[in-house]
């Protein structure tokens, strides 16, 4: 799968064009019902490793190792030697003795997968590391808007990236795909979550939120990363929410229409109102399901590499 002899999925540019495609085509599959997932991770062992709270991301994971027929186990610092302050290597060293054959992995610190990589032989897969990056959940965004739109290519798409961009994962990684795939990109958000510097790596910056919506096609709402802030100060969450909330006003003056994303978790009435939520237009569930989809065709070509 990835472009080195490594198997693994750190960031979205481990994947060459073509197994760009490949992954797509295999997650389509899957969806469709023309790959049988039954027993293709037949007698597999998966670790879920995961140091930083997860819903969407884990559940989706274990299920669709589990579909694939590999057994699953779930390792979270409560409940392990992590709690007793085991460091991480020792964590994977241990769970290296025990034989997996794949380590999907988050952790807040961006220098987690070098020593995940040192320590194991298993293919690894990153399901967030600190800021850096979030593979999975780039492609699972952007099967949501090729299933949508009815293509594969995203040529000629504006996507307004709305939030915290910097001490996003999910951002950064979108940033890597989504240009891959033909879209614009545009970043929108105040100057302590938007640098204007992103310009000079090819991207539209926008402070001012009516300014940022104008002409998109995709609004995607990021969440305030309040976990990664030393020393931000961006005001309160109700001031956030009066200059970058998303509100149904707003939704409804993108002409002629535009598409929400939101990666999860949620905080409603901070990054968008309820009624956004709720509104059609609005692809957070199908986000949700298209994550188990990319996860199966991930984790099915990293173990079992050829052709679905
Ligand atoms: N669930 C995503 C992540 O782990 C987004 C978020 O937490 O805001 O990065």
């Amino acid at each position: 799968m990835a472009t080195t002899s490594r198997r693994r999925l750190i960031r979205v540019n481990d994947l060459s064009d073509a197994a760009l495609a490949e992954l797509f085509a295999r997650a389509r599959a899957f969806e469709t019902g023309e790959a049988l997932p039954g027993g293709r991770l037949q007698g597999r062992f998966v670790v879920n490793l995961f140091y930083e709270n997860s819903t969407r991301t884990r559940v989706s994971f274990e299920v669709a190792a589990k579909r694939l027929g590999a057994e699953v186990v779930n390792v979270t610092p409560a409940g392990t030697s992590v709690a007793k302050g085991e460091s991480l290597v020792d964590t994977v060293r241990t769970i290296e003795a025990n034989g997996p054959d794949v380590i999907v992995f988050r952790h807040q610190d961006s220098g987690a997968p070098e020593v995940i990589e040192r320590e194991t032989k298993a293919a690894v897969i990153n399901a967030g590391d600190g800021s850096r990056g979030h593979p999975t959940q780039a492609l699972l965004d952007a099967m949501t808007l090729q299933s949508t739109l009815q293509r594969e290519r995203l040529d000629g798409l504006m996507v307004a990236m709305v939030g915290d961009v910097i001490h996003s994962r999910v951002a950064r990684s979108n940033m890597d795909l989504l240009p891959r795939l033909g879209a614009r990109v545009r970043l929108v958000g105040p100057s302590c979550f938007v640098a204007d510097g992103f310009r000079d790596l090819g991207f539209e910056v926008a402070h001012d939120l009516e300014e940022g919506l104008r002409g998109c096609d995709v609004v995607m709402m990021l969440r305030v990363q309040l976990e990664r802030h030393q020393g931000v100060s961006f005001g309160s969450t109700r001031e956030y929410h009066r200059r970058y909330g998303l509100t149904k006003e707003r939704l409804d003056r993108c002409a002629p229409q535009a598409w929400v994303m939101h990666p999860g978790p949620t905080n409603r009435g901070v990054e968008m109102t309820d009624e956004v939520m709720d509104d059609p237009r609005c692809l957070v569930r199908s986000q949700v399901e298209h994550g188990m989809f990319v996860r199966m065709a991930a984790l099915d070509m990293l173990v079992s590499g050829g052709a679905a």
